[in-house]
């Protein structure tokens, strides 16, 4: 075998690696990303979890709807939180959803969706936008579809924010790839009753996958019906510590936009 050869066998396994460890890289130079979100603007978000995610250096993303009590009593915790680089993410004014459906009965009538228009929609959701402006003096921030509703009856008002926003949360239990992630549709796993194993797990599968996983909590150790123990939670959190060289752990909107910076290679 001439030395050519010999170098072309050594050398091209090398480059083969080199583009396959890449492509594996795609998150901001990490295997996977992984989005903490936080729904409904909680007292326990304040008093449980930020406390956590900052003694861990992590952010997370807050979606607060303008009604929450939390948020009214609160509104410098909040502030100070946005400060240290928590993600104020835009969950409308009065959270409407669809009323009529079944099990809907906790909708109050004047937040009913199905009797909204669109263009009254996309009102409220502009206005949470500068209240949350007035909040943490942001203008890049995403959304959480209410009850992961982005459509009154047939008509979908998705296409109208979308100047409004850097993506969209929606609810739809699914691991995201980098190329084919619908920015305004981002799949999320709501979690209820779970163990910290079982999320665990969920972090497992989108490490081995390459792919973005975001995860849904409303209540952390109570404050809502669906919800897990705070125990179980941290477990989580402190998974995600140990790992951190091979996970991006940022808030959405962080995420988002790189998501949208990112340049899809050419096909080979
Ligand atoms: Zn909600």
């Amino acid at each position: 075998m001439n030395r050519l050869l010999i170098l072309f066998f050594i050398i091209i396994p090398v480059i083969g690696l080199n583009a396959q460890e890449k492509e594996k890289m795609v998150w901001n130079n990490h295997q996977c990303a992984v989005a903490l979100t936080y729904d409904d603007g909680l007292n326990v978000h304040l008093d449980k979890v930020i406390p956590v995610l900052d003694s861990l250096e992590f952010r997370g993303t807050f979606y607060l709807p303008g009604n929450s009590a939390a948020l009214d009593k609160r509104l410098d915790e909040w502030r100070a939180a946005a400060n240290r680089g928590h993600e104020l993410g835009n969950h409308t004014l009065f959270h409407p959803c669809a009323g009529k459906s079944m099990g809907r009965e906790w909708v109050p009538p004047d937040y009913d969706l199905d009797d909204y228009t669109i263009g009254r929609m996309v009102d409220e959701i502009r206005m949470a936008n500068l209240l949350l402006k007035a909040v943490d003096g942001k203008t890049r921030r995403t959304f959480a579809y209410t009850c992961g509703e982005n459509a009154i009856g047939d008509s979908v008002f998705t296409g109208l924010i979308r100047d409004d926003f850097v993506g969209a949360r929606g609810v739809f239990p699914r691991l995201e790839n980098i190329a084919s992630v619908d920015i305004f549709d981002i799949g999320s796993f709501m979690i209820q009753d779970k163990t910290g194993e079982d999320l665990i797990k969920l972090v497992t599968q989108a490490k081995e996958t390459g792919r973005l996983l975001v995860f849904l909590f409303h209540g952390v150790g109570g404050e809502h019906n669906i919800n897990i123990d705070l125990e179980e939670h941290n477990k989580l959190l402190f998974y995600l510590k140990e790992n951190e060289r091979d996970i991006w752990i940022a808030p959405l909107a962080e995420i988002a936009e790189y998501i949208r910076n990112h340049e899809i290679p050419a096909q080979q």
